[in-house]
């Protein structure tokens, strides 16, 4: 075994030890075979781990103490950040009324269910500014996805089908071309200017008849905001194209400027991050979509809806709707999270979580800066975006940094991306850590730094504490050992 693995449960087991007792059967026993056939029977006892129950509490708890989380450390990673998860969500959550509810019951019996997913429909329409609200999709991407194919039914049914491409910037998230290709789109390139904002002069000669919309998000993955935006929106809709917003993370601007005031006719947001939902591990998400009038009438059925002063239920006449995108409702525990949240916060909260977002990020921003590269020189929003590239040129790579970082229990920052920046690091605090945390993380860095000159061996090597150093990624990705091989000898 590696040096600080946990055995297994099974390795741990001792016959006879059990970590919990069912209650007496007080029911007449069946006989199995009345029930199923005879090829569904095990004909041998499972080979269950046999163990204690303190044994047991003491096996997951150290395994989960293995994995990094916000509620055992910072976790800077730039963009699709881990932010705030309010143990008060937890408990919303798991009311018995939420819990417990189904999603086949009738309309009658969930009206307070249905209130909230209304009432949240209206607080995210207020954030966003846009006309509707579809809650169906389940992660960010599928709400891009889900809203090109709501922009593709617009144009067809204006007899307009030669719009065939999507434009997005360089800088882009990798989601954008992704969803844009699969909703059989074909994208075009917007390079970035000496800004890292979108060239407006390269834009124009991308945009034309056959642009159907553009993608950005502003502030874009540099941080930075698009001042331009204006501009933007007047080219691209002069063009007969749509502007669509990724609000993954809108934790920059809440309460400060919305996608529907800068011109966008559609956004996702990411329930799952910016409020509050917990994600990772492809976990239930939720990434709802928002859009103006003229594209209402093609959003995915059934929408939630007020049907009179106490009545609430499911609109399923959308003759024009481009149909479900999710079996159901989608994911109703991750909007009880992002409701409780909005409710707890209020529209003052959300305006001051935008403004420590920006502010958490600018000071560690300008305290790194003079010992990292800072490709663009200038106040950022909720993220920012350095380069290790002088450290490059002592031999360290970015890569070693962030490995470097697991030594003193930092999750990294996202690296290697957005990819118009050579080594770089994208770095996002967000909004709800404290000074000495932030500067503590930022003590470390500068202390990398400085091995990186004076000792770069101890950089080269890290992670020095974890069970296991440097992986294959690509291959611990593609071909994960997740089977327990029993030792048969
Ligand atoms: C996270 C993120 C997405 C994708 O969201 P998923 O829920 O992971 O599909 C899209 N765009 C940006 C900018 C993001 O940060």
């Amino acid at each position: 075994m590696l040096k600080g693995a946990s055995p297994l449960v099974f390795e741990r087991s001792v016959e006879g030890r059990i970590a919990y007792s069912l209650p007496e059967l007080d029911v007449p026993g069946q006989d199995l075979t009345n029930i199923l056939e005879d090829k569904y029977i095990r004909k041998e006892k499972a080979e269950l781990p046999e163990i204690s129950e303190l044994d047991l509490m003491r096996h997951y708890t150290e395994l989960s103490n293995k994995n990094h989380g916000i509620d055992s450390g910072f976790y800077p990673l730039g963009s699709c950040t881990m932010k705030y998860n309010p143990k008060i969500n937890e408990k919303v959550a798991r009311m018995a009324g939420f819990a417990s509810s189904h999603p086949l019951q009738n309309e009658s019996s969930i009206q307070g269910s249905l209130e909230v997913v209304y009432d949240l429909q209206e607080h995210l329409k207020e954030i966003t500014g846009m006309d509707e609200i579809s809650l169906q999709s389940a992660a960010g991407a599928q709400g891009e996805w889900t809203a090109l194919l709501m922009i593709k039914a617009f144009h067809d049914a204006n007899g307009d089908s030669n719009r065939t491409k999507v434009i997005v910037p360089d800088s882009a998230h990798g989601t954008n071309p992704a969803s844009a290709t699969v909703a059989g789109f074909e994208t075009v390139t917007v390079k970035s200017n000496d800004k890292g904002r979108v060239d407006i002069e390269h834009l124009k000669s991308v945009a034309g008849e056959d642009t159907a919309a553009i993608m950005l998000t502003n502030p874009n993955t540099l941080g930075l905001f698009e001042e331009d935006i204006i501009t933007i929106r007047d080219i691209i809709h002069g063009v007969g194209g749509k502007l669509y917003y990724d609000g993954a993370n809108l934790n920059a601007i809440m309460s400060k400027v919305r996608p529907g005031d800068m011109g966008f006719d559609a956004v996702h947001l990411n329930l799952h991050k910016t409020f509050t939902g917990p994600h990772g591990g492809g976990g239930p998400g939720s990434g709802p979509i928002g859009v103006n009038a003229e594209l209402a009438e093609f959003l995915p059925k059934p929408l939630i809806i007020k049907k009179d002063d106490e009545t609430y239920g499911f609109e399923y006449n959308m003759p024009k709707s481009i149909g479900r995108v999710k079996p159901y409702y989608g994911n109703f525990g991750i909007y009880l999270r992002a409701y409780t949240y909005i409710r707890s916060m209020g529209p003052d909260g959300l305006k001051h979580v935008s403004e420590n977002a920006v502010l958490n990020a600018n000071y560690m921003m300008r305290r790194l800066q003079g010992t990292f590269e800072l490709p663009y020189d200038e106040h950022c929003k909720h993220e920012f975006v350095i380069s290790g590239s002088k450290q490059k040129a002592l031999g360290v790579r970015t890569l070693d940094i962030a490995k470097r970082l697991l030594d003193f229990n930092y999750h990294p920052p996202t690296i290697y991306f957005p990819l118009n920046v050579s080594e770089c690091m994208m770095i996002e605090p967000t909004e709800t850590e404290s000074k000495e945390t932030l500067d503590g993380f930022i003590d470390t860095m500068i202390q990398i730094a400085e091995e990186a000159e004076n000792d770069p061996d101890i950089v080269l090597e890290a992670p020095h504490t974890t069970v296991i150093g440097r992986l294959d990624e690509t291959l611990a990705a593609r071909k994960p050992v997740l089977r327990y091989e029993a030792d048969e000898s």
